[in-house]
């Protein structure tokens, strides 16, 4: 270590890979071992060491803080947002090594909470790595009045960046606005040819005293939301076995497959913390898989903090998504009055996430409405991927289990064990069922051993008649269906047809009336 290499900023990727994370190389080398050899990769990912504070050559780099951060251990250091420090080493992805200019502190700190002095992206109306849907969801947030905005990399042209803005029309009421701003080839920007500036910043400057045309003069920065965090502090990242009296269980959240699961605390972090009934997996077996799980990052997958497992019940202590199951969440008040904007939006997120574990050639085995978490502004994460596969619970067995989900589970991985990226293509289909239909337990009225012998047959659940299913949403949910694996469509494939989705012609969604 001790190298500085002050990266500047990575050129720009595909807004759909960008919380692939930054190991992308670990992440790539990941990919090529699970190819050769599903067990193995476990020994040969390392992960880089922290840095170490001394001889570490100083680059010059000021950057500024876009968030307030609470020090977690001894290594890091506490800033609030718009303290300056300086970069001393930010060759690690994660944690860069700087001095605070205040508290002349040296230590760590998360490198996605800073942004260089004077950059575009330490602006506070500039958002890196948001899509359009997220830019509308984060902009809709009631709190914000009309003409709140935010400017993010444009998803389509590679130079470009995109103006969203907050309005009001009265049939309407609140919707959002995207506006290209198109680069010039001397390296200023426009959105309208006979307006051009300099920089990004004149142009939100000049938008924000007159509104120049666009639907209202911009008013206030959109609040961003902190940054994922992929690990609970520095001293913790690569040494994840955590003390068990570290973690303090406070309120039950509910009763999974696997034991209950908890609100809980690391220190002052809110995490949750799931615990592991005795006898469900063996410890060596869910500490491989939970390797896997703890390099895996993309911003629609929980992200996994820490394990506690040097005795019974093991702890899994993740990222806490406030709104619970995706399943609990629909059949509840405020799932109950969701939009058919909002509906294709969650769809849309988990097919994102899917995507991820499909070019990791990982496979789920039991995606549901119940292993989705919903956190704030309808963001959707996937849970429990990888774990179904180290189940040792007979209940939980294809042939006899009673607690094998036999509804979302491809005809060929209950028949014949064939569990695949396609099988999981079938339960995400279900789980589309759940979805449009607020939470209703798939196949109503038929038990398991009907739905297998009645699927086998060539049955499908129909177009549900008591919501206003767009048909091509139906006809997709049949593809996932397709009795040959290979006919179902890829989780890239879902993804950009949830993006795309044309929601102008949007209906009310909502049960119709008798
Ligand atoms: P599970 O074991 O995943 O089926 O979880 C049981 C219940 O605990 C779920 O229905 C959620 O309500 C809750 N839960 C699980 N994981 C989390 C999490 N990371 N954040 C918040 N709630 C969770």
């Amino acid at each position: 270590m001790g190298n500085c290499c002050c990266h500047e900023k990575q050129p720009r990727r595909h807004p759909l890979q960008k919380n692939i994370g930054h190991n992308s190389g670990v992440d790539g080398k990941l990919a090529h071992i699970l190819e050769t050899n599903p067990r193995s990769h476990v020994d040969i990912i390392r992960t880089r060491p922290t840095p170490t504070r001394t001889n570490v050559p100083r680059c010059n780099k000021i950057v500024v803080a876009l968030y307030n951060y609470m020090a977690r251990d001894v290594s890091d250091v506490s800033f609030k947002k718009g303290d300056r420090m300086e970069v001393l080493d930010d060759s690690d992805g994660d944690w860069w090594t700087v001095t605070h200019l205040l508290s002349k502190e040296t230590g760590l700190i998360p490198g996605n909470f800073v942004a260089k002095e004077q950059s575009v992206e330490s602006e506070d109306w500039f958002f890196e790595e948001v899509s359009r849907k997220e830019a509308d969801k984060l902009l809709l947030a009631a709190e914000n009045p009309r003409g709140t905005f935010l400017v993010r990399p444009s998803e389509h042209n590679p130079q470009g960046y995109s103006l969203s803005v907050k309005d009001w029309e009265e049939m309407r009421e609140y919707h959002v606005k995207h506006y290209k701003i198109k680069p010039l080839d001397n390296g200023g920007f426009y959105i309208s040819t006979n307006k051009t500036f300099l920089t990004l910043t004149e142009l939100v400057q000049a938008y924000s005293k007159n509104a120049f045309g666009l639907c209202h003069v911009l008013s206030k920065p959109c609040p961003k939301p902190q940054p994922q965090m992929w690990d609970l502090g520095p001293g913790v990242r690569d040494n994840w076995e955590i003390p068990r009296i570290q973690i303090k269980l406070v309120k039950k959240l509910g009763r999974g497959n696997f034991g209950e699961v908890y609100y809980g605390k690391w220190k002052d972090l809110t995490v949750a913390v799931k615990t592991l009934r005795e006898g469900t997996m063996s410890t060596a077996a869910f500490l491989q898989e939970a390797a896997i799980m703890k390099k895996l990052r993309h911003k629609q997958l929980v992200a996994l903090y820490a394990v506690c497992s040097k005795e019974e019940p093991i702890y899994i202590v993740q990222e806490y998504m406030c709104k619970g199951s995706l399943l609990d969440f629909l059949r509840k008040d405020e799932g109950r009055t969701l939009g058919f904007e909002d509906l294709i939006y969650i769809a849309f997120q988990v097919a994102s996430g899917m995507e991820y574990l499909e070019s990791k050639q990982l496979i789920h085995r039991d995606l549901a409405a119940r292993n989705v978490l919903i956190g704030e502004n309808m963001m959707a994460k996937i849970c429990d991927f990888g774990l179904a596969r180290v189940i040792e619970d007979n209940e939980y067995c294809p042939k006899q289990g009673s607690r094998f989900p036999v509804k979302w589970t491809a005809p060929e991985a209950i028949v014949y064990g064939r569990f695949s990226i396609k099988s999981d293509v079938w339960s995400y289909g279900i789980l589309l069922m759940e979805l449009f239909t607020f939470g209703q337990v798939p196949y109503p009225g038929m038990h398991g051993r009907e739905v297998i012998e009645q699927v086998e047959k060539g049955y499908r659940m129909p177009k549900p008649t008591s919501h206003q299913l767009p048909d091509d949403i139906y006809k997709t949910m049949i593809s996932c269906w397709d009795g040959k694996p290979e006919n179902r469509p890829t989780f890239e494939f879902l993804t950009h047809y949830f993006e795309g989705f044309n929601v102008t012609s949007e209906i009310p969604y909502r049960e119709v009336p008798d």
